[in-house]
């Protein structure tokens, strides 16, 4: 008897319902785990871009941790049904399959149909909530209906009882994994890895980063969590997002750590986020596509090219907004307070559509989580649950003095702004020509003019929002 394990965005051994169910269906009934991968371009057609290529380094980091267990990954390609059906031809003593589910989107339907296939075949299908502390179909309010502002979603949300970490022993899987051939796919896989120095990648430095987070940071989190330069966020959602660490090992050890309980609280409150965002789009698919709120679904978007490019290359003149976005495209990854400041520059100082930025976010982020992306974008375009009001309009030369106060992560991602003081840092254009020289930044020709007037476009924005 051979039990599945399809592994999708869980890319681990501890704290895995979906495996260790399996353990224990095998200790049962005297049988082998086998250990799946779906390589599904459904999920990412034919460009590659950077969330790719970190989920892909990902897979071939645990397939190298299956063969130390003495087995390896099963990489299937094709069509969900085509896939599982050779999976069934090759291995015919597999009797059931078990994986963590997906409650929203196309994982959703590609789940469906794969039980569908399954149940036809007479293969015992096993699915769990594996990915959130709660899933999205977990926390309703009294009368049945889903909550749509966060506030009285996380109240709910603490009240209910935490499924402790699930521990396994490598002797254990050992014992239990199936002897199998390589899978000559996973060549597919490695191809598609890409490499980055400032991405760590795997199970075990999942772990590593969790402890050091835990030991030397999370008490200053309340303050650090908003100033880039500090490196004060825990780094959880690289590792959240391919599964190499479960939500409910984050939740516990913060949880369980020693410090200061409104550090804790502040931290758990995030986690939560998470939650409820995804529960949001589990509930509201069109939200993908369309404004939470109803009454800003018409309005007329800037669709120029010029601008969208300039923010995406980070050339709009606005040093704050430029390092983020450089940060995005050299790391796939950007620090929270520099998403709301760059989708608030594209959405209210650009009026360019919320979606643009959403889509170019998801071909960059390492972190990629449809749920949180969108939830994101709309919470800074004032479309979304729980939005800012549309007439608070983020300042990007404001944000930029109180979140980085002596330009240090500007100029570590603008190199042209180096060398300018700390004065004109947020303002370069403010320097005189002297000061330019000085600096060896001449504005306009080394680093853009502000490519628009923020005091103007705040203007503009909030009177397109009014009508
Ligand atoms: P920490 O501050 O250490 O937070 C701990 C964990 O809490 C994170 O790992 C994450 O899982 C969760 N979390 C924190 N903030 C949020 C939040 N605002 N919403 C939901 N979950 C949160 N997060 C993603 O995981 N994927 C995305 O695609 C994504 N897109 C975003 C787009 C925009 C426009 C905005 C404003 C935010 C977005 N976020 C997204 C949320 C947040 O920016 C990241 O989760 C955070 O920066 C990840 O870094 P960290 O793990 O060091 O965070």
């Amino acid at each position: 008897v051979n039990a599945v394990v399809w592994f999708r965005r869980d890319f681990r051994f501890q704290d895995h319902l979906a495996l260790s169910e399996a353990l224990a269906y095998c200790k049962k009934n005297d049988g082998k785990l086998l250990f799946v991968f779906h390589l599904n371009r459904d999920f990412f057609g034919s460009e590659t871009d950077m969330r790719l290529e970190y989920f892909m380094a990902t897979v071939k980091d645990f397939a190298e941790r299956c063969e130390e267990l003495g087995t390896h990954l099963i990489v299937i390609q094709g069509t969900p049904e085509e896939a599982f059906e050779n999976l069934l031809k090759d291995h015919s003593a597999v009797q059931a399959v078990f994986f963590n589910k997906d409650e929203a989107g196309y994982g959703k339907e590609r789940d469906d149909q794969v039980i569908r296939l399954l149940e036809k075949k007479n293969v015992e299908v096993y699915p769990f909530q594996d990915a959130y502390v709660h899933g999205p179909n977990e926390i309703f309010k009294k009368d049945g209906s889903v909550y749509k502002v966060f506030s009285p979603y996380y109240r709910a949300w603490k009240q209910l009882d935490k499924p402790p970490a699930r521990r396994l022993t490598v002797k254990d899987l050992q014992d239990y994994v199936q002897t199998v051939k390589a899978s000559s796919d996973l060549k597919d896989v490695n191809k598609l890895a890409g490499t980055n120095d400032e991405w760590e990648i795997g199970e075990k430095a999942a772990r590593k980063q969790l402890r050091s987070f835990v030991n030397d940071k999370l008490d200053a989190y309340p303050k650090s969590r908003d100033l880039p330069a500090e490196k004060g966020t825990s780094l959880m959602s690289r590792y959240l997002k391919t599964g190499t660490i479960s939500p409910r090992t984050v939740f516990g050890a913060v949880a369980q750590a020693e410090g200061s309980e409104d550090s804790k609280e502040a931290y758990i409150r995030e986690l939560a986020f998470r939650d409820f965002y995804q529960m949001i789009f589990a509930h509201f698919p069109e939200t993908s596509d369309q404004e939470f709120l109803e009454q800003y679904r018409s309005l007329e978007w800037n669709s120029s090219k010029e601008d969208f490019k300039a923010w995406k290359d980070g050339a709009t003149g606005y040093p704050i907004v430029d390092a983020g976005m450089r940060q995005l495209n050299a790391e796939g990854w950007m620090h929270n307070r520099l998403r709301m400041i760059t989708a608030s520059f594209l959405s209210k100082d650009l009026l360019i559509d919320w979606r643009m930025g959403e889509r170019f976010f998801a071909s960059k982020l390492v972190d990629y989580d449809p749920g949180s992306n969108i939830g994101g974008w709309q919470w800074a375009a004032s479309v979304g649950t729980d939005a800012v009001p549309y007439f608070r309009v983020f300042n990007p030369v404001t944000q930029s003095k109180r979140f980085d106060k002596k330009g240090d992560y500007i100029r570590k991602y603008v190199p042209e702004l180096k060398d300018v003081p700390d004065q004109y840092i947020h303002e370069p254009w403010k320097m005189n020509e002297d000061e330019q020289k000085e600096a060896s930044c001449i504005v306009g020709n080394d680093y853009p003019l502000p490519m628009i007037d923020h005091q103007e476009q705040r203007k503009k924005a909030i009177s397109l929002f009014k009508e």
